[in-house]
């Protein structure tokens, strides 16, 4: 009784020491009121029930970068035309978007996210789904991953998060001030479904400045996302910010103009319904560990996979899986991108790790069911790009060494001594003392019986240090993103990054039959280098 009576006294005091802590915070709901009256005041933000606008946007991919830590991609141009029924919790988002890369295309598509469901019509992907594939026109359900990436960005952009806010207080919390460039921002946090948001205020006018995410990149681990919000301009009595810009890590990866924005516009009801076929099979917004990262970024390339399974496509494939194709080779196939198995007398070697530490894990556990007491003792990247890289450090944590391209080391070792608390799947560990091989021009793998080549292909048009694989005793190679062996007819004659391989195949004296790819599948060389002077 005693006990529990100390017990009893001491958390008390404990709650009034953090009671006295919260109070002390400069805010919290104060921030949020705050911000409500600066945004035109609740009367006004209530009264709004449909918020129309266009914009144009830009999108930057720092991971698909030609040179290893270099410069960002521009990935797409577009024009958006955004309209929200508030009251029937809908956004359509009417997408034109015009990308610089991976390769000059346009895709026209139109996004429908309701509380319940997510939709797209058209085709906004190369990496499209079975039922996109199979709709007519092209359309489907977005995966529940998806769901959930857009509802957050649909929030966080919401000129109506300080009123949300202020009508759940329970969910705001003070948070530590923050400086951005030598400026002192109050911040409160908010509790948004499973997420937790940080929410900068400016220090002058009350208004939200900042909407901070914290997530997970699977190159550089744990990362901040911020939506800057500026130029605000008063919309039917509410306040709006014209402008967006998103930093990953500080640096600009979006930057979002609106032009025209309008409230209390009518919006016909079947603008935002998703048709009844499509939202039978739609699914809930997915909950956990959610890679906010690789959803938003692989559509700025106009390459995700929408699926609750980011590896491959849940509805069109049974998953991964091995295919032999020779002796002791094995290709990881079954999903978007692929890696190479090669058995050796004591270990085996790995050519990439694409897409996340699941995948890695899922290729690091059929490698040790295939080949029993072979540990992973090398992986080999063929360069540095998010979806062939961003599984390393499965197999760093493994005891793999990582081997990779000129001029590429550092970049590796800067990424593999970030902290990845928020990785799903791989608990944090330090994997600073990974260690790393790299090779310039030509290197040998050897167990005194197999010989396993890497060769640098410089130059070529996609990433400086490109690494090719040989596997001389079965004349085969393993190439990623200047060939994708059978996902495709060969054209009609070489284009940059075919020319590439072919001249480093010849400048590498190597004389392979098949190559095997980071995409498609395998395939037969001789008709590629047959193309040469065409
Ligand atoms: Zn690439």
């Amino acid at each position: 009784m005693k006990r529990a009576a100390t017990m009893l006294a001491v958390s008390l005091a404990i709650s009034m020491v953090v009671g006295a802590c919260a109070s002390m915070q400069p805010g919290g709901r104060d921030l949020v009121a705050k911000a409500v009256s600066a945004q035109g005041g609740a009367d006004a933000l209530s009264a709004v029930k449909t918020l129309s606008y266009k914009a144009t946007s830009r999108q930057w991919e720092p991971e698909q970068s030609a040179i290893a830590g270099g410069e960002m991609r521009l990935a797409n141009e577009a024009t958006l035309v955004s309209v929200t029924d508030v009251a029937a919790g809908a956004t359509r988002n009417d997408w034109v978007r015009n990308f610089h890369y991976p390769a000059p295309r346009t895709f026209t598509f139109s996004e429908i996210v309701t509380a319940e469901a997510g939709y797209v019509a058209g085709i906004d992907s190369n990496g499209r789904t079975k039922q996109s594939r199979e709709a007519n026109p092209p359309a489907h359900a977005m995966s529940g991953l998806r769901l959930a990436a857009a509802q957050r960005e649909i929030l966080l952009a919401s000129p109506l998060l300080a009123l949300e806010m202020s009508k759940r207080p329970d969910r705001v919390s003070p948070a530590p001030s923050v400086t951005v460039a030598g400026v002192r921002h109050p911040a409160v946090s908010y509790r948004a479904g499973d997420q937790t948001l940080t929410v900068l205020f400016d220090p002058a006018t009350g208004l939200p400045t900042r909407v901070r995410s914290l997530d997970y990149d699977n190159i550089w681990g744990d990362v901040t996302y911020d939506l800057v919000l500026a130029d605000w301009r008063t919309v039917g009595g509410a306040r709006v910010a014209m402008s967006r810009k998103y930093e990953l890590n500080g640096r600009t990866v979006m930057d979002v103009k609106l032009g025209e924005a309008t409230v209390n516009t009518s919006i016909a009801a079947d603008r935002v319904s998703i048709p009844a076929p499509f939202l039978a099979t739609a699914r809930k917004p997915a909950t956990g560990a959610v890679p906010y990262q690789w959803i938003i970024r692989r559509q700025f390339i106009g390459t995700y996979l929408d699926s609750d399974r980011p590896s491959y496509d849940t509805q069109g494939s049974p998953g991964l899986r091995l295919q032999e194709l020779a002796p002791g080779i094995q290709h990881v196939v079954g999903g978007s991108h692929n890696s190479l198995i090669v058995e050796m007398k004591d270990h085996v070697i790995v050519f990439d790790a694409p897409v996340s530490d699941w995948q890695s894990n899922w290729t690091i556990s059929a490698a040790r069911g295939k080949y029993v007491r072979k540990p992973v003792k090398y992986l080999v990247l063929t360069h540095h790009h998010m979806d062939h890289a961003g599984g390393l450090r499965a197999y760093a944590d493994a005891g793999a060494t990582i081997v990779v391209g000129a001029g590429t080391a550092a970049h590796y070792r800067r990424l593999l001594a970030a902290p990845f608390t928020r990785n799903p799947d791989l608990s944090p560990r330090d994997l600073s003392g990974t260690p790393i091989v790299e090779v310039a021009g030509r290197h040998v793998l050897s167990d005194g019986t197999r010989q396993v080549e890497l060769h640098v292909l410089d130059p070529n048009p996609h990433a400086a240090g490109l690494l090719i694989g040989y596997v001389p005793d079965a004349r085969l190679g393993f190439v990623t993103d200047i060939w994708s062996p059978g996902a495709a007819p060969l054209p009609d004659r070489l284009n940059p990054g075919l020319a590439a391989l072919v001249a480093g195949v010849k400048k590498a004296g190597i004389s392979p039959l098949k190559f095997a790819g980071g995409h498609g599948g395998s395939a037969d060389y001789e008709p590629l280098a047959a193309l040469e002077g065409k």
